[in-house]
């Protein structure tokens, strides 16, 4: 089954690609959740990445898109090198 999102390559607009050749990167920050997908675009085969509101991440989601990033505070968090603040 070969499935398709629609996504916007700044340079061909809005391009179909293969869930198989884009990838969501979530970030999960309290104060600011927020997700780019990362895209091959089908076209100019620049690699895209834009940003995503709420809704349109969990339609990702829920499309099988892979996710890439930091998951929520589960109870088994790895330990992995915190971000440099100020
Ligand atoms: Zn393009």
């Amino acid at each position: 089954m070969t499935a398709s999102i629609r996504a916007d390559c700044p340079d061909c607009g809005p391009v179909e690609t293969p869930i198989a050749e884009a990838q969501l990167r979530v970030t999960f920050e309290p104060t600011d959740p927020s997700a780019v997908i990362e895209f091959r675009c089908p076209r100019c085969l620049t690699t895209v990445t834009t940003a995503v509101g709420e809704r349109a991440t969990r339609l990702l989601m829920r499309a099988e898109v892979p996710v890439v990033g930091s998951p929520t505070s589960a109870g088994h968090a790895r330990a992995a090198p915190r971000e440099r603040g100020p």
